[in-house]
């Protein structure tokens, strides 16, 4: 056997290490268990949207380096989201901006804790008074809304360096959509000879230093001097008889309960393509319209939506995350349409009728129900650092792990987060 490795996963962290490897010189071959690329990258065309539509990642959060630097190569760039930010609590709406009040002084308490703690014990023990009820309702909206995080193990810490980096900048859609990224990495792999086999799901890895067996599900096997593993924690957390679960042959107690500890949150994204925007105008229909709605927060069962503006078109996204949708993992799509319909008209003054009426496509994506996924991204935990670094640890020279739940840096549980993690693999692969 070549000097083979062997890269579970095509997603971003999977594919960068490939692109990196395989222009080095080395001989790889990706599985990947879906019939695509990208993983929780899910740009799609079908399905009778109008255009690309991202079914997972969508913005871009921060300076992203390396995301930044795959647009430049393919001459692309990025735009930021503009229009008017609605929040709507207890069914008053109003033109907003910050999601949480006063932040100055929670950073100021959060500054002070001598240790972390849990973000909901940290609520209580320091805002637990009457008067902080809706500064403790909007930080677990926060950290659950936009974390996906369960704020009974999200890290206090976490939230400090999130409010004190700028969380609430804007955050540009990158051109092109984040399909155009992965479609680049998966050219350059293969026309520098790296092999990409879709539908190709692990269920078992043997190894021994220096060599790698790869069992799948439809009864081949692939070998390998080394193996780069990128799974999202959700199918490192399976459980073993559960049917994401792979199988580790001999098996890495320190890593599997590393990522066992780690956070891994639930979203639930629904997408609804309409006729036209016509939450712009006030009509007999909807008495509660939103001019130029960039995003709106609210206290619905769904809460979150946004439009694509600049981009007119009449696309609204809605959004569940946190334990309220790890809660849904098992409930039918068109259910869960319905529990967004019902979300959207109280927000806009209409019925799910009338919705219905002018919705031309849409699609409901549930990642924590999706079994190459098992949830959506990372969120911090108190003590993660040092888990993600046990996780991330190579094994004998063989066994290299990326992705971006063993990503630990500013960028957690982001498109950046996976390639850098894919990255860093790729170094530690090639210094072996
Ligand atoms: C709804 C949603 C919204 C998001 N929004 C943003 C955003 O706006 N901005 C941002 O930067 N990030 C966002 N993210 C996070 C971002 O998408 C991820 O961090 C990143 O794409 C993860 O890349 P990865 O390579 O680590 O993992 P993945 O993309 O999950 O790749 C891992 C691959 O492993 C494959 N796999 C799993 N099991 C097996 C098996 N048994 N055999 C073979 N292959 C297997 C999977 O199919 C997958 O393709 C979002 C994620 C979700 C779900």
């Amino acid at each position: 056997m070549t000097e083979a490795v062997l890269i579970i996963g095509a997603g971003a962290a999977g594919l960068y290490a490939a692109r990196t490897l395989v222009q080095a010189g080395r001989r790889v071959i990706v599985l990947e268990a879906r019939n695509r690329a990208g993983g929780r990258i899910h740009t799609f065309t079908d399905a009778g949207f109008s255009a690309p539509t991202e079914g997972g990642a969508e913005f871009m959060h921060g300076a992203v380096p390396l995301t930044r630097g795959l647009l430049d190569e393919a001459g692309l760039t990025s735009f930021p989201t503009t229009g008017t930010t609605y929040q709507v609590v207890e069914g008053r709406i109003r033109e907003s901006e910050d999601f949480i009040q006063d932040v100055p002084h929670l950073l100021e308490q959060l500054h002070a804790l001598p240790h972390d703690m849990p973000l909901a014990d940290f609520l209580t023990d320091y805002f637990g008074e009457e008067q902080y009820a809706p500064m403790r309702e909007q930080v677990m909206r926060f950290a659950e809304g936009y974390d996906a995080a369960d704020a009974q193990r999200a890290s206090s810490f976490a939230l400090r360096e999130e409010l004190s980096g700028g969380g609430f900048d804007d955050s540009p859609h990158p051109e092109g959509t984040y399909g155009s990224l992965i479609a680049r990495l998966v050219a350059d792999t293969e026309a520098a000879g790296g092999t990409l086999h879709l539908a190709t799901v692990v269920q078992e890895i043997r190894w021994q230093p220096g060599q790698v067996e790869v069992y799948t599900t439809d009864g081949r096997s692939f070998q390998a001097t080394q193996i780069l593993i990128t799974v999202p924690l959700g199918v490192w957390q399976a459980a073993a008889d559960s049917p994401g679960y792979i199988r580790i042959e001999s098996e890495l107690p320190a890593h599997r309960a590393a990522a066992v500890s780690l956070g891994y949150g639930a979203v639930i994204k629904v997408l609804l393509e309409f006729k036209d925007a016509f939450w712009q105008h006030s009509s007999s229909a909807v008495t509660q319209p939103m001019p130029d709605l960039s995003f709106l927060f609210s206290d619905a069962p769904f809460p979150t939506w946004w439009s694509q503006l600049p981009d007119p078109r009449p696309l609204l996204t809605g959004w569940l995350a946190g334990p309220a949708a790890a809660r849904l993992r098992a409930t039918p799509d068109e259910t869960l349409l319905v529990q967004a319909l019902d979300s959207l008209a109280g927000l806009l003054g209409t019925t799910p009728a009338f919705l219905r009426s002018q919705l031309r496509t849409h699609r409901v994506v549930n990642w924590a129900a999706d079994p190459y996924a098992l949830g959506a991204y990372a969120y911090t935990t108190v003590g993660a650092s040092a888990q993600r670094t046990v996780l991330a640890t190579p094994v004998a020279n063989t066994l290299f792990f990326a992705g971006e739940g063993v990503y630990d840096g500013p960028y957690i549980g982001t498109v950046e987060a996976a390639l850098t993690s894919g990255a860093d693999a790729a170094r530690q692969l090639l210094d072996a």
